[in-house]
C-alpha cells in the first residue's frame, strides 16, 4: 500500500491524504485528494507533499506490539460479567440465579453464556 502521510502544505501539519472518488454521472471521474487534517484540497498527486517513508512516524512501534493480556478472546471465561443472569446497574452487580451481589469477574459453576459484548 502506498503511503499516504503528508505533510500539508496548507496547514503544515503532518497528516493523510484522503481520497474521494469523484463521480460525472455514473462514471468515476477521478479522485479529490484531500488534507486529512485541514480538508485542503489537491489539485493534481503531483502537488501533494507525501512524507517520504522512512520519516513516516512509526505509529506501532515494538513496544506497542508486545503481548498483551488476552482479554478479548473468543473463549470467554465463565465470569458472571458474561452471563445470562448477571444484573449490571449503576449501583450493583447482580446475579438474578443466586439472587446476591457478584462482582464481573466471579466465577460461577451456574454460569449460563448469555453477554455476548465481552
Ligand atoms: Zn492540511
Amino acid at each position: 500500500m502506498k503511503s499516504t502521510a503528508i505533510r500539508c502544505s496548507a496547514c503544515g501539519q503532518e497528516a493523510f491524504l484522503v481520497r474521494e472518488p469523484v463521480f460525472k454521472g455514473l462514471k468515476k471521474a477521478g479522485e479529490t485528494l484531500k488534507c486529512s487534517a485541514c480538508g485542503h484540497v489537491y489539485p493534481r498527486e503531483a502537488d501533494v507533499p507525501f512524507v517520504e517513508a522512512d520519516r513516516v512516524p512509526d505509529l506501532f512501534s515494538p513496544e506497542d506490539r508486545g503481548e498483551k493480556p488476552d482479554l478479548f478472546s473468543d473463549d470467554k471465561p465463565r465470569f458472571c460479567r458474561h452471563c445470562v443472569h448477571y444484573v449490571a446497574n449503576p449501583f450493583r452487580q447482580w446475579c438474578g440465579l443466586h439472587r446476591r451481589d457478584v462482582q464481573a469477574t466471579d466465577t460461577c459453576p451456574s454460569f449460563a453464556p448469555g453477554q455476548g459484548d465481552g
